[in-house]
């Protein structure tokens, strides 16, 4: 039988970590870990989004202050209030939601932020170093996938691993991640020729192409892993009720897999509790406290 990876549990197990983290910190700290959040209109799935980062926060002693701005505030004005959180010495995170509007440039906005509060791990400067190996704020996304696997021992070097993506979000990071890892990686996209017969090679496959139920059980070999990082909201067709799914079809898939990522309750979790998990790294620097979370940070 295929193992789940239950990014549930993982994440669980993670916050129960972090919430002793902060709460054996504080006296030395003085002050607990705090995050700001930038949302930028009223996007529904957004506002969803946010709203479970607060409560993530609450459950683990971090301070949140969500920022929400109209749909049509100027670059100046969100630029302003960038480098005003930037000078804030109470503040260890930065986060700006994303999707912006589309007037809005995101990676420009993104590299205002002070790297050392960049707790998506997206400013150029952060990319830096997870592409020269150095420690630092890691992407949510791809970080929480390592933990995943870590999770259940899954090793990761000497692996051939296919990245299905090559997003600033996720694809390019997770590669460099597993390529760090001591991978042997291949990244896939929209131009890639002969897609099934490269992602048969993979020992771990990685699927973040944002295409709804595009993956099935004959891109996969026999005792791969394979992580889904799509998701997407369908509408039935039987009814007028929506449902979640992947870009893979995980019960096609399942049985010949050595272990997968459910849609929902897998990789989505591990996202949030890794915005956590950055929050309180940079807190313990800010602070002068000892790095005691430099393992979750691939
Ligand atoms: P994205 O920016 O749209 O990137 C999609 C990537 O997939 C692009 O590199 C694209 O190639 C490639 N692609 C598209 N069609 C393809 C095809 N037919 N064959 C091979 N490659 C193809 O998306 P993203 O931000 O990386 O997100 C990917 C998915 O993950 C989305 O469903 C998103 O909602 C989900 N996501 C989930 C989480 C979570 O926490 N669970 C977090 C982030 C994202 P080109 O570069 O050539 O266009």
């Amino acid at each position: 039988m295929s193992i789940k990876l239950d990014g549930k549990h993982c994440s669980l197990e993670i916050q129960e970590r972090l919430s002793k983290t902060v709460s054996e910190g504080l006296l030395s700290a003085k002050r607990p870990p705090s995050l700001a959040v930038i949302r930028i209109g009223d996007d529904p799935a957004s506002g969803v989004y946010v709203a479970n980062k607060e409560r993530a926060c609450a459950k683990i002693g971090i301070k949140s202050l969500v920022y929400h701005l109209e749909e049509k505030v100027s670059n100046q004005k969100i630029e302003d209030l960038i480098h005003q959180l930037n000078e804030d010495n109470d503040l260890d995170g930065i986060l700006l939601q994303l999707p912006l509007p589309k007037e809005l440039n995101a990676q420009k906005l993104i590299s205002q932020i002070n790297p050392s509060k960049d707790v998506d791990g997206l400013h150029e400067t952060n990319i830096g170093k997870l592409i020269k190996c150095e420690p630092g704020l890691r992407s949510c996304t791809p970080a929480g996938i390592i933990n995943l696997l870590n999770s259940k021992n899954i090793k990761i070097e000497g692996k051939r691993v296919v990245v299905v993506g090559r997003s600033l979000l996720v694809g390019k990071p997770i590669s460099n991640m597993m390529l760090n890892l001591n991978a042997t990686v291949t990244i896939a996209h929209s131009k890639t020729k002969n897609l099934k017969d490269i992602c048969l090679q993979a020992d771990i496959l990685v699927v973040a192409a944002g295409k709804p139920k595009f993956i099935d059980s004959s891109f996969v070999k026999e005792g791969a892993v394979i992580i889904d990082v799509g998701i997407h909201r369908l509408k039935s067709s039987t009814n007028n009720m929506t449902q979640l799914c992947g870009d893979v079809i995980m019960e096609d898939v399942i049985s010949k897999v050595f272990a997968f990522t459910p849609v929902p309750g897998g990789v989505g979790p591990m996202t949030v509790t890794m915005l956590l998990v950055n929050t309180i790294f940079s807190w313990q620097k800010r602070c002068g406290l000892i790095s005691t979370l430099d393992d979750l940070l691939p």
